[in-house]
């Protein structure tokens, strides 16, 4: 397991995150967000596997058996096995932590290297002497842990706070952070040298608290985001975990009312009957299209005609009459056979 900091490249507007195969972007301000979404229950429920104890137990038997400076001497006769475990919990973590801070803040990249932070924060932890196997709340990653500090966090970011916050000066205080400096091209960049996942979250937050940009709240989930403009300031564009859909995108497609509902799901259903298989083998694509055209034409005008009126029940009795059955489909194809 590799103990190396997480170097982040200042840009000033975002870090660029170096990796061995890759640098990835990350805004100012993401990784915060994300740290404020993760829900507080999941976050040791992530630790809550029986083959992962099973696993802490072996790294415990073994690091009994051995003194603390001995692991990490060259001379360790135990190195090969104790490797192992260290390997073995990482993958065990990976995807459990992945899902816990895949918030949708983080595509999957940041994710990716975010979460190997995690992991690693975790196994030093785990071989440190001052480890304690048996209590479970300290496995909780250092950014997590303070539930004070993380409701707190979310009112800095939504710049709500007035005068100073005691919870972070002392987070602060207790920062020490390496940064060196790099040259590319000749214009030198601040990078800072992160070791674990509270470090990362105190220079996000700085970098993110004095510059100019400021997060929403989701009226719907509650998530803090960036608008990306003036229509999507009050719901956010992240995407469900187990759906991929945004809250923006549940309530663009929610239909204000019964008529609108009647009418999305009518077009819904003839576009289904126009992309089915069977149909586009027996007609063609392109008949098909022109018939739905023809259809949703007539469609809109129905439903601006039952809007006027408020007739819900003659446009349904519409769409019931119009749809593309078997029949209807092959009379409406031979009507273009003979117009064509
Ligand atoms: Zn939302």
């Amino acid at each position: 397991m590799t103990n190396e900091p997480l170097l982040l490249v200042d840009l000033q507007d975002g870090f660029v995150i170096l990796t061995e195969c890759k640098n990835i972007k990350i805004d100012y301000g993401l990784y915060s967000m994300m740290i404020c979404s993760v829900i507080g229950e999941e976050i040791i429920a992530t630790f809550n596997d029986e083959s992962f104890f099973d696993v802490i137990g072996e790294i415990k038997e073994l690091c009994s058996s051995v003194q603390y400076m001995e692991i990490n001497s060259t001379g360790f006769d135990k190195k090969e096995e104790y490797a192992d475990l260290m390997r073995k919990i990482a993958s065990l973590l990976s995807m459990p932590l992945f899902d816990l801070l895949n918030t949708g803040h983080l595509n999957e990249e940041q994710l990716t290297v975010v979460t190997k932070l995690f992991v690693a924060e975790f196994t030093k932890h785990l071989c440190s002497p001052y480890s304690k196997f048996e209590d479970k709340s300290t496995y909780v990653p250092s950014a997590l842990q303070n539930a004070d500090f993380r409701t707190h966090l979310r009112s800095l970011m939504l710049r709500k706070m007035e005068g100073t916050s005691s919870i972070l000066q002392r987070e602060m205080d207790n920062l020490k952070l390496t940064a060196t400096v790099t040259m590319v091209q000749g214009v030198p960049y601040t990078v800072y040298h992160v070791t674990n996942t509270l470090e990362f979250l105190l220079v996000d937050l700085q970098k993110y608290l004095t510059g100019k940009r400021t997060v929403k709240e989701c009226l719907y989930c509650k998530k803090l985001f960036f608008p990306i403009c003036r229509s999507t300031v009050d719901y956010c564009p992240l995407p469900y975990k187990t759906t991929g859909k945004s809250c923006y995108y549940i309530k663009r497609h929610t239909p204000k009312d019964e008529l609108e509902g009647v009418y999305i799901k009518a077009k819904r259903q003839q576009a289904k009957k126009r992309d089915y298989s069977m149909n586009t083998v027996k007609y063609g694509m392109t008949v098909l299209a022109e018939i739905y055209e023809d259809w949703k034409k007539e469609c809109d005008i129905e439903y601006a005609k039952a809007r006027r009126t408020g007739d819900i029940m003659a446009f349904k009795e519409w769409v019931e009459e119009t749809k593309f059955l078997k029949q209807r489909l092959e009379e409406l194809v031979q009507l273009k056979g003979k117009k064509g």
